[in-house]
C-alpha cells in the first residue's frame, strides 16, 4: 500500500463501510458491501476488490456516488475509484481511462480550465459494439452507429440522433461509439479530440464557466472536439441559454465536418421545451429510433450477459425472466445480477425455484416448476387413471397410451434426462423411453385426437 501505514488503511476501511452502511439499507449493504475488500489506498486512488464482475458493474451503476462521497469525506481529496475482481484479475472494466489521458494536445487556453471540464467524462468500456445484441428493435440505430464510428464527420448522418424509451440502450451504444473511435485513434496515433457528455453535465458546465468566468474557455474546448457526443438531449429543455450555447457549438462544429451523435427520449419533433431551430439541425443528419426488444433479443441479451459473467444458466430461467420484463434492458439485467448475486451469497446453483424465490414478487407471472411427478398426476387425472398404474407394467391400452404421453411430456416439459425419466415410471430403463417417446412423435401426434389430447396435457400442466 503505498503512502499510508497500513493502520491507517485499516482504519479507513473501517470507516469508509460505517460510513456506506448508514446510507443504504441492510439488504443492500450485506449483498454489494460485505464482500468487498480494501486492495489499495492512495493519495489518488482506491482499488477495491469485488467477488465478481458484475459486482462491479452493480456498484458502478448504482453506487458509485455513495463511494465516492463516502471516500472523499475520509480522504479529503478527489479520489479514483477502481474495482478489481477477486484473484486480482483485472476486470475490464477498470482502468477506464479519463479522456484527459487521450487529448495530447489540448490547445494553452484550455489546461486552466481544462480540470473542471473534463471531469467525469468517462466512458465505460463495457458499453461496446461486441457486446450489443442486435435485433429488429434496434438494428438500425446499430447500424447507423456502425457507419458512424468507422467513418465519423464523412457520412450522411451528421449528426446522428438516436431515440428510444429508458433502459433501451442508447447510452450503450453512444459510447460505443465513442469506444470504437478511441481505440481507431489509438491505433493511429492520431490527437483525437472526443467529448462525450450528458446534456446535464453540458449544463453545469455552463453554469459553472459562467460563474468563474471560463465562458471562453467553455466554447473552446466544445468546439475543439472531432467528435461530440451528448447524451439525453432531452434535460436541455427550458434551458434557453444552454441551448444557445449549444446551438453555436453545434453549427460549428458541423460546418467543419465534425462528428455529432446526440441521444434523446421521443423524435426530435416531440421534444418539450427546445427551440425550433435546435429541433430542426437535428434533422438535419439521420434520425433512428430505439424500440423495446423482442423476446428473442430479450433472451439473447441475458444469454450474452451471463456468458460475460462466465455462469451457465437453464434456459428456463431466462426465459421466465424474459418473459417478465419486456420493456426495460436495463431491468432486464438487473433481475439477473439480483439472482447470480443471490445464488453466489448462498452458495447455491440458480433454479427455477430460486429464481421464483428471488425475483417472483416482482413478477407478474410465476414460474412454472413442472416436475415428472406433477406430470404423471396431471397425466393420470386426465385418463382417470391412478398415478401407480401409470407407472405399472400393464399392458392395457389405454394405460399404455397414458404411459407413452407422459414420458412425452416429461421429456418436453421437464429437463429431466431420459435415465430419470425411466427411473421415474417404475424402473424402466432408457430404451424403453425412446421407445416411448418414438411411439409418440410417429403415431400419436399424427392422430388428430391423440394429439389434441396431448396439447391440452401440455395447457394444464403449464397454467397450473
Ligand atoms: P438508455 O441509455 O437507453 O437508458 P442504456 O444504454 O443505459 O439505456 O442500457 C441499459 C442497460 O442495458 C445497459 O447495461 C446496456 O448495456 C444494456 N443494453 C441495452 N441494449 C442492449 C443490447 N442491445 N445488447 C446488450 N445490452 C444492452
Ligand atoms: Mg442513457
Amino acid at each position: 500500500m503505498d503512502n499510508t501505514s497500513s493502520l491507517e488503511t485499516h482504519i479507513f476501511w473501517d470507516r469508509f463501510l460505517k460510513s456506506i452502511e448508514e446510507r443504504v439499507n441492510d439488504q443492500s449493504f450485506n449483498t454489494w458491501f460485505k464482500p468487498l475488500g480494501l486492495v489499495e489506498l492512495s493519495d489518488e486512488r482506491l482499488v477495491i476488490s469485488v467477488p465478481q464482475s458484475y459486482h462491479s458493474s452493480w456498484l458502478e451503476e448504482h453506487y458509485m456516488p455513495i463511494i465516492k462521497s463516502a471516500a472523499m469525506k475520509l480522504v479529503d481529496n478527489d479520489i479514483n475509484i477502481q474495482f478489481l475482481v477477486n484473484e486480482q484479475v483485472p476486470s475490464p472494466e477498470i482502468d477506464t481511462p479519463p479522456i484527459r489521458e487521450i487529448n495530447n494536445s489540448v490547445p494553452e487556453i484550455l489546461n486552466e480550465s481544462s480540470k473542471f471540464f473534463f471531469e467525469e467524462h468517462i466512458i465505460n468500456q463495457r458499453f461496446n459494439f461486441d457486446s450489443f445484441v442486435i435485433g429488429n428493435s434496434n438494428q438500425f440505430a446499430h447500424a447507423a452507429a456502425k457507419a458512424v464510428a468507422e467513418s465519423p464527420g464523412t457520412t450522411a448522418f451528421n449528426p446522428l440522433v438516436i431515440y428510444g424509451g429508458v433502459g433501451l440502450g442508447k447510452t450503450h451504444i453512444l459510447q460505443a461509439i465513442a469506444n470504437h473511435c478511441l481505440a481507431s485513434a489509438k491505433s493511429n496515433g492520431d490527437p483525437y479530440r472526443l467529448i462525450y457528455v450528458s446534456s446535464e453535465k453540458f449544463t453545469m458546465d455552463f453554469i459553472m464557466s459562467i460563474q468563474n468566468n471560463l465562458t471562453t474557455q467553455y466554447s473552446h474546448y466544445y468546439r475543439s472536439a472531432d467528435l461530440l457526443l451528448v447524451d439525453d438531449i432531452q434535460f436541455f429543455n427550458n434551458k434557453e441559454r444552454t441551448q444557445e450555447e449549444f446551438f453555436h457549438i453545434f453549427n460549428a462544429l458541423h460546418q467543419s465536418g465534425k462528428q455529432i451523435v446526440l441521444t434523446m427520449d421521443r423524435p426530435p419533433s416531440q421534444l418539450k421545451g427546445l427551440a425550433d431551430r435546435l429541433i430542426n439541425r437535428f434533422q438535419w443528419g439521420l434520425v433512428t429510433d430505439i424500440q423495446p426488444p423482442d423476446f428473442e433479443t430479450r433472451m439473447a441479451i441475458l444469454k450474452k450477459k451471463a456468458e460475460a459473467d462466465g455462469v451457465v444458466i437453464d434456459n428456463r430461467i431466462f426465459s421466465y425472466i424474459a418473459e417478465n420484463i419486456k420493456s426495460n434492458i436495463r431491468e432486464l439485467e438487473g433481475a439477473l445480477i439480483r439472482l447470480l448475486a443471490y445464488s453466489s451469497l448462498r452458495g447455491e446453483d440458480i433454479s427455477l425455484e430460486m429464481a421464483g424465490q428471488v425475483l417472483g414478487d416482482t413478477f407478474t407471472k410465476k414460474p412454472s416448476i413442472i416436475t415428472i411427478e406433477f406430470v404423471q398426476k396431471t397425466v393420470s387425472e386426465y385418463f382417470s387413471l391412478s398415478p401407480d398404474m401409470i407407472m405399472s407394467n400393464s399392458r392395457r391400452k389405454e394405460v399404455a397410451v397414458a404411459r407413452h404421453i407422459a414420458m412425452h411430456l416429461c421429456k418436453r416439459l421437464t429437463d429431466s434426462s431420459l435415465k430419470t425419466i425411466g427411473l421415474h415410471f417404475g424402473g424402466r430403463d432408457h430404451s424403453t423411453v425412446i421407445h416411448s417417446l418414438r411411439t409418440v412423435e410417429n403415431k400419436y401426434l399424427n392422430d388428430p385426437v391423440l394429439s389434441k389430447h396431448i396439447e391440452t396435457l401440455v395447457d394444464k400442466a403449464k397454467t397450473s
